[in-house]
Order: C-alpha cells, then structure tokens, then sequence
C-alpha cells in the first residue's frame, strides 16, 4: 500500500515548540513495568482547580487523584509510550499512565472538569471560525463512530452534540466554548456509504483545509471504532495526518462491546492493538491513544486529563 511508508511523527504544527516536537524517545528498546488498566470502566475522582494558569509547584500535590493506572498489569515498552515533554522517567522514577491509555502525565495535566458547555457557532470554511485564539481539539471519525456519543459525554450532556447533527450542520466546522477558555471543534464525519462522490470530495477538502490552516488547533482526536477490525480509510486518515505533521491523538470507541463473529471475533482490545501495530508502519513513534466507552464513561476523565495537559503546554509555549 503507498501510504504505509515511514513518516515522522514530531508534527510542529503552527507552534515550534509543539507538545509534540520533543516526545522522540531514545532509541534503546527498554521495557519498563508499567501499570495500565486496559478495560476497567471506572469514574475517577479528579480534583482540579477550574483556573487555567500554571503553578508547577503544585501540580504534584494536584495529580495525586487523577485516575492512573492500577489494575490489569500490562507492559508497555517505553517506546510506545507518549511522554509529553518536560516529563522524564527513569527506573526510579516511573511514569504514571492514565487508565486505558498509552499517555504519561505531566505537570502540566489540570483543570479536568468541564463546567461549562456551550455551542458556539458552524463554520463552513477556516477563515469564518472564532477568531479569539482560545486552543481547540477537533473530534473526527467515520460516520458511526460514537463521535456525538463521544462529545456529549465529555461535556456530561444529552444533547449538545444534536446541535451539529442538525440536517445542514453536518458539514460544518462546529465549535463549542468549554468553561469559558478553550474549544471542542465537531467535524464533518467521513466514509458515509451513501453519500456521493461530489460531498465526499467537498468534506476531504474542507476538513484538510482547517487541519492544515487553524493555527490554534492543538490536537486532532481521531475516532476509531474498537468493536470491529481496522478499516482502510481509518488508516488513511491517520497516515495523512501523520504525513501532513498534523498532532494526532487517537480515541478509540466502543471498548465496552464485546466480541462478535460479525465483527471479525475480536475483543476491543484486539482490535486496538491491531490498529497501532497496522500504525506503527507509518510513524516513527506511537501517538498518544485512550480507549474509551461513551456506555461507561470508561476513558472520559482521561481525554480531559489529556486535552489539559496539551492545552497547557500549548498556552505556555
Ligand atoms: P456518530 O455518527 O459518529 O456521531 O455516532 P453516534 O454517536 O451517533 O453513535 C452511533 C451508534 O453507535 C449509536 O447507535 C450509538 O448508540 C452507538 N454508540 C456510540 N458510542 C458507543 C459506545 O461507546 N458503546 C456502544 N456500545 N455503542 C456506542
């Protein structure tokens, strides 16, 4: 396949020092034993302070009831861990992975909860998106993939994702304001069956033209669906993202359903580690990934630990 060939990950997207410019691990392959929860759908109890600013000082103190990892022992190597910069680990000094996930805290995780929620506006090109310069994640997935499910979770809603499902909407860039200083970005789902040829060349345009030009984008979360085995224009889409240098996070869906014969017989878990194995072609080093269930909640607190973290780095750099 043309799109497997090696591409770097270090994307510096707009910011020279990316959150992910600097996460290159040392090439030594050195295991570490490492803790991480793979299926345990849990409500962590986090703690955060609702204020954005830093105070490094305190962030040890803060991370103590963040939801790491402790049950389920699994190694992960430590190259195929992602280590946010500033962040070091060592044999004496092991990292600490959220549940469910390949990503190491730094001091930078805080702020987790979502207060507050609002729908914002659709934009039907970057240039009419807000323009205040507050930092945005922007959700993206094969129609189907949980991706309201997803964001209506996050933000402990019902229905504020209904707002870009609304017909017209669809393809739209939708923004929603969270707590008053950052963004959810809702795009365009891809791979409708039915849609046509025309609309599927429109939302490839539309979207890769707000990945390549929103400069206070801060990471892309690309949707996979875990209950069914890797699908070719998922590991498209993550290839061109990884060869355009455009910051990936990879949220996996649907990690409560179980196996089903239709569904290639494999667990969640599986397929999750098919789909970095199928990656791991294409990257020079694994991207951050998060398994989650918008039935459980499994993965929630762990997303916004997450996005706090890329978030914080970003408005300090
Ligand atoms: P979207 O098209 O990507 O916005 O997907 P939706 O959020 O509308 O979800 C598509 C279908 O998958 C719906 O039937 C949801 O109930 C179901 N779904 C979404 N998330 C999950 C999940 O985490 N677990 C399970 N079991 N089903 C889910």
């Amino acid at each position: 396949m043309a799109f497997l060939t090696h591409f770097p990950l270090a994307p510096i997207h707009h910011h020279s020092s990316s959150l992910f410019t600097r996460f290159i691990l040392s090439s030594k392959p050195k295991t570490l034993l490492i803790l991480a929860a793979i299926s345990s759908p849990q409500t962590a109890t986090s703690h955060f302070s609702s204020t954005s600013t830093i105070n490094p000082s305190s962030s040890l103190e803060i991370l103590q009831d963040i939801p790491i990892a402790e049950e389920a022992p699994l190694q992960i190597a430590k190259e195929k861990l992602f280590i946010p910069p500033e962040t070091e680990i060592s044999s004496e000094k092991p990292p600490r992975i959220l549940r469910g996930s390949n990503i190491v805290l730094s001091k930078y995780a805080r702020d987790a909860q979502v207060i507050s929620a609002e729908f914002v506006k659709s934009s039907v090109e970057t240039e009419a998106c807000p323009s205040d310069g507050s930092p945005e994640f922007a959700l993206v997935g094969r129609s189907n993939v949980g991706k309201s499910s997803l964001l209506n979770s996050i933000v402990k809603r019902k229905k504020l994702a209904l707002t870009s499902k609304k017909p017209g909407k669809t393809q739209c860039i939708n923004h929603f304001r969270i707590n008053d200083s950052w963004f959810l970005v809702d795009l365009p789902g891809y791979g409708y069956a039915s849609a046509p040829n025309e609309l599927r060349k429109d939302w490839n345009k539309f979207t890769k033209d707000y990945f390549l030009n929103r400069s206070t984008l801060v990471s892309v979360f690309l949707l996979i669906d875990a209950s069914i085995p890797a699908k070719k224009i998922d590991l498209e889409y993550a290839s061109w993202l990884g060869q355009n240098q455009v910051p990936m996070t990879i949220i996996f869906t649907k990690c409560d359903k179980r196996k089903k014969k239709k569904n290639g017989g494999k667990h969640p878990e599986e397929n999750v580690q098919d789909f970095q194995d199928l990656i791991s072609e294409y990257f020079e080093a694994v991207p951050p990934w998060i398994m989650t269930s918008s039935v459980t909640n499994q993965g929630r607190d762990e997303i916004l630990l997450h996005m706090s973290q890329l978030r914080n780095y970003w408005l300090k750099h």
